[in-house]
């Protein structure tokens, strides 16, 4: 057995990988010959399972990719990418010992709540504050601390699904809050609210329906109502005299925008600000989705139920990491200039570009996949398309966008997508459509385009050496 080429591995693979792989490539080898598919021992194809075995190892699991697909916040693909300044900050944070809980002011102890706190009350109006890992945690945070034993009214127009693993219903059961359904799947009246307070209710929560919009016959209950239904019911009992917390007004609002898009008209999220100036309590929302900046959950809302929150073992069990506050904290800072938080935050530039941008960059990349794919291989053109934001954000709203179509003359669209995918370093995705692949040029930038390009021509080629073998 030739072993040259293992060896040249062993100067840039841990051994014990090595021998892992060369162990599994006999055994593979074993039994297929016990299978009776092969009948002699192939080495040269043991060697070569097993340094490929080996090479495909050492890649890191978790990869870059190049988004061609056209949505801004796709959540498989990690939501939204961190504006320049805030990767700047997530590698100085994470290079050195930082403030994290130091005040150097005080020459103390510090808080950790600190790095964003004030930012985010300036950029939303709020009184107070706090960061965790992600709205999830955010919303189970807000309901263990101020509905766990008690009731919370919610309509069920709003009992919603984000992603596979958020479920409203579900958050409120593993919280102990006892969710108390009102209204009916397309409408809500305000009397309804009304009808299920009881002395034990602590809360009226508001999901805001991210992913989805109910159309046609419907109705729900405005912030606004929410906020009177609930101080009429709070006055009644002091005036009862009744020894207990008020019922809070919280929204779950999602999406997080801190600004608001005017590209998307009336189908543009509604802000955080809105949100409080609405008449709610608390409002929880994501730092990954239209905020555009790291994973995170952010609740603002009124100091004394915020400062509740930051003394809850759950806002210990969830709090954030160096890496992630530093990449909030500077994402936070680009909004203080709107202009640039429109310019360099990504999510925000790629979902509020004018498609003629858009246009000009697919035929950059059409241009330059004609002097790798000859027209023999296959037909390139521009094609307009209608995009969506993703991530459970502006779901009425299409985006217009322009994409680069391959339509085959040799080989075919899911083979060519398998080769972008499974193949390259820098794995391609990008969509099918009859029978053609669709690289969409909302959400790629200049610097991938050599990639995509280089990706595409090495699919033809294969298929070509395909055939000389
Ligand atoms: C996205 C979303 C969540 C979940 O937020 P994560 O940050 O993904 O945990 C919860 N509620 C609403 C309304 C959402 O849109």
């Amino acid at each position: 057995m030739q072993a040259a080429p293992m060896r040249a591995l062993e100067n840039i693979i841990p051994r014990v990988m090595l021998v892992d792989c060369a162990r599994a490539a006999v055994d593979a080898q074993r039994k297929r010959i016990l299978a009776g598919e092969a009948d002699a021992v192939d080495a040269d194809a043991i060697l070569t399972a097993a340094c490929n075995s080996a090479l495909a190892a050492l890649r890191p699991s978790l990869r870059r990719v190049i988004n061609a697909t056209g949505v801004v916040i796709h959540t498989n693909l990690g939501r939204s990418v961190l504006a320049d300044a805030a990767v700047q900050a997530v590698v100085e944070a994470a290079r050195g010992y930082s403030t994290l809980e130091y005040s150097v002011a005080n020459m103390a102890r510090g808080s950790r709540h600190a790095h964003v706190e004030h930012l985010i009350c300036t950029l939303t109006g709020a009184e107070a504050a706090i960061a965790v890992n992600n709205n999830a945690a955010a919303v189970m945070m807000v309901l263990a601390e101020f509905a766990a034993g008690h009731e919370a009214i919610v309509s069920r127009g709003e009992l919603v699904e984000i992603g596979g693993s958020f479920r409203v219903p579900d958050i409120m059961a593993q919280s102990n809050a006892r969710m108390v359904e009102v209204g009916a799947t397309n409408k809500t009246h305000p009397s309804d609210y009304e009808r299920a307070l009881t002395p034990d209710t602590a809360m009226l929560l508001k999901v805001h329906p991210s992913n989805y919009r109910m159309i046609g016959f419907t109705e729900s209950v405005s912030k606004a109502d929410l906020r009177r239904i609930a101080d009429s019911e709070n006055a009644r009992r002091r005036a009862a005299g009744l020894d207990v917390a008020d019922v809070l007004v919280y929204e779950d609002q999602g999406s997080g925008a801190l600004m608001h898009l005017d590209v998307f008209g009336e189908y543009a999220e509604p802000t955080v600000r809105e949100s409080l100036q609405g008449g709610c309590d608390l409002v929880s929302f994501s730092g990954d989705k239209l905020l555009g900046g790291p994973q995170a959950g952010i609740v603002v809302g009124k100091k004394e139920y915020i400062d509740r929150l930051k003394k809850h073992p759950l806002a210990r069990a969830m709090r954030l990491d160096k890496m992630t506050l530093a990449a909030l904290e500077a994402t936070l800072r680009l909004y203080l200039d709107p202009e640039a938080a429109l310019r360099e935050i990504p999510t925000l530039r790629m979902l509020t570009e004018d498609a003629a941008v858009v246009r000009e960059r697919a035929e950059a990349l059409m241009h330059a996949m004609r002097k790798r794919v000859s027209p023999r291989q296959a037909h390139l053109s521009i094609v307009e398309e209608t995009g969506r934001a993703g991530g459970g954000s502006l779901p009425m709203c299409d985006i217009d966008t322009y994409c680069v179509r391959v339509e085959f003359k040799c080989g075919n669209a899911q083979a060519c997508e398998e080769h972008l995918q499974r193949e390259r370093e820098v794995p391609v995705i990008s969509r099918i459509k009859r029978e053609c692949v669709l690289f969409d040029a909302r959400t790629i930038v200049d610097d991938d385009i050599a990639e995509i390009v280089d990706a595409v021509g090495s699919y033809f080629d294969s298929l070509a050496s395909a055939k000389e073998a």
